[in-house]
């Protein structure tokens, strides 16, 4: 049994036990336990058997037992229990976004035995009416339910949902599982951790390298002497760690046509239960196998051998090109890359809701080969995340002054790279528009990037409309994670991005591709239109801790698939050139 389905198996118990009794003490340690198994890196079956599971942070003896006779019988006794106790129908309704025990316990009532599967269908076909506990938000989402129950298993088109899940034809979200870039990553780091040393630099492909804001297929792709070996030895490795693998052997169809010493095809499942496709390939077949194995499939049909050098289309645009959006001839040289990439314009301290001082950051950026740093802390009245008013902004100076000087020390006598570090914020943009700093606070600042972060939900009238009034303000010089989207968790804001991006060209503001994986926003389509309407873009990783600023790659990978050329993005500018050319100097 998989780790996921074991991590399921609490998750339910957990959900069931706090429907009949709200007091966490009595279920909480069963959702922890669901938590730590789904991202074990170990096999719970296996170190269930070696009598080692006790070991695991937050299992003690009863959740051992709940483990041991769950693998032996498939179930539970006290998971059986809660069964009886809460029916299927009213867990279905608790989990609705919105939906609490107290109203699903109302609406379940009501129904009569009805299952939830005739409900949702009831929602879809417009049949369910409001009353008895069911509101037209219930409503709504019970249609939703049954549309994403629906979905089939297709590949995807280019739509997103608002909150970034990929949408089918006909405009229902595609089941999952969905991946975020940093799930990717962090799938490929501990697969790296458990491959036999003969297999080297294991890194995403696939749809990763196209830029994709989620990713569906894990795509692994590394190096060998001998593939062939090192895939046995990579078998052998695994299995022992709880992996399963089909061993089918044969080569994807996009790889048809290599040899078999070239390269081996594996084809992997935690114990998470995450597939992973995994490819070793030798020295002298990596680059091939690469711009092969990157994809999309239809791509090795049309084009099998890479192309001689300067006429590689990057991975990017490969999509736009096989749907015949772009004409390869029209594929930009000047395609941004984080080496173009000089510093970064939107990142906190623990001036506000950071975890560091500025110039623990500062030296951070300045390792990554940055040349300026932008503090852009939150402002008042943000109170939930510590927001500067206009006097600890100037208390904020005095600490930016002293970074500096001791950045200067770095540099003159340990022959460290100059960093500059800027005052900015990130302003707050208040419900009906007005910001939350004076203009005489924004005066002394180097930059300027003013986000939304409350009364997301106002109506789509309401939010243009506080956008068209900071946009007026020359001192603001950027928006910052436009849509306010978290992927996978929060819907856009009803922000009309068509509109945004009219009024970003006539103000001349920069709008942001925010490279956190969980916003990616503006997303790589809304960028596109961006920069086709002549708006440029700043690419910030909104770091609030020295190690997130390595988020950059996914918000440059989006700007990629884009389009975006060097000169569309304002962080690649000298950070002289880049304040003389900023909207209130013009
Ligand atoms: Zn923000
Ligand atoms: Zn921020």
């Amino acid at each position: 049994m998989r780790n996921a389905e074991i991590a399921d198996a609490f998750t339910e118990l957990a959900d069931r036990l706090a429907i009949i009794d709200p007091k966490p003490y009595r279920w909480m340690a069963y959702r922890k336990a669901a938590d730590t198994f789904r991202d074990l890196g170990d096999s719970v079956a296996v170190l269930s058997d070696e009598g080692r599971l006790g070991e695991v942070e937050g299992v003690g003896p009863a959740i051992e037992e709940k483990v041991r006779d769950l693998l032996a019988s498939g179930t539970f006794k006290a998971l059986e229990r809660a069964r009886e106790d809460v029916p299927d129908t009213l867990l279905a309704l608790t989990r609705l976004p919105g939906v609490g025990p107290a109203t699903a316990k109302k609406v379940h009532a009501a129904l009569d035995g009805e299952s939830f599967a005739s409900l949702t269908a009831r929602a879809a076909a417009g049949t369910l009416e409001v009353g008895d506990g069911i509101t037209r938000k219930i409503i709504d989402a019970l249609a939703a339910a049954h549309a994403a129950s629906a979905a089939n298993d297709g590949d995807g088109g280019g739509a997103a949902s608002a909150s970034g899940i990929p949408l089918d034809d006909a405009g229902a979200p595609i089941r999952g599982p969905w991946f975020r870039r940093d799930q990717v990553l962090s799938i490929a780091g501990m697969l790296e951790e458990l491959l036999p040393t003969t297999v080297r630099a294991p890194r995403p492909s696939g749809a990763y390298v196209r830029g994709a804001e989620l990713v569906r297929e894990l795509c692994v792709l590394a190096e060998a002497d001998d593939p062939v070996a090192a895939a046995d030895e990579v078998r052998e490795c695994l299995a022992a760690r709880g992996w399963e693998h089909a061993d089918d052997g044969a080569p994807l169809e996009r790889l048809a046509g290599l040899a078999a010493e070239q390269a081996a095809t594996l084809q992997l499942v935690s114990p998470a239960g995450i597939p992973v496709e995994l490819v070793i390939a030798d020295d002298a077949s990596v680059e091939l196998v690469e711009h092969r194995f990157a994809g999309p499939a239809a791509w090795a049909a049309r084009e099998p051998k890479p192309p001689a050098r300067g006429r590689r289309i990057p991975f990017e645009l490969r999509e736009r090109v096989l749907a015949g959006e772009l004409d390869p001839k029209d594929v930009p040289k000047d395609l941004v890359t984080a080496a173009h990439m000089r510093g970064e314009l939107h990142a906190h301290s623990d001036w506000s809701d950071g975890r560091a001082p500025i110039i623990d950051m500062a030296r951070a950026a300045r390792a990554r080969g940055d040349e300026f740093f932008a503090v852009c802390d939150h402002s008042a009245p943000y109170a939930m995340v510590n927001g500067l008013d206009p006097a600890r902004l100037q208390a904020q100076a005095d600490e930016i002054a002293s970074a500096n000087e001791q950045l200067q020390r770095e540099h003159e006598e340990a022959g460290e790279p100059l960093l500059r570090v800027l005052r900015g914020t990130e302003l707050e943009i208040l419900a009906d528009g007005s910001l939350g700093l004076p203009d005489s606070a924004l005066e002394q600042l180097d930059w300027v990037v003013a986000s939304i972060h409350v009364q997301q939900r106002q109506s789509a009238a309401a939010i243009i409309e506080r956008m068209r009034r900071v946009m007026e303000n020359p001192l603001v010089d950027a928006i910052g994670h436009p849509t306010s989207r978290r992927m996978l968790v929060r819907d856009r804001t009803a922000l009309d991005v068509e509109q945004l991006i009219a009024m970003a060209v006539e103000h001349a503001v920069i709008l942001e591709v925010n490279a956190n994986p969980d916003r990616l926003d503006l997303d790589s389509d809304q960028a596109r239109m961006a920069l086709a309407a002549g708006v440029r873009l700043t690419i910030n990783t909104d770091a609030h801790r020295p190690s997130t600023l390595a988020l950059r790659d996914h918000g440059v990978a989006v700007a990629r698939r884009a389009g975006a050329r060097v000169g569309d993005v304002v962080n690649c500018l000298p950070a002289e050139e880049l304040l003389a050319g900023r909207r209130r100097n013009r």
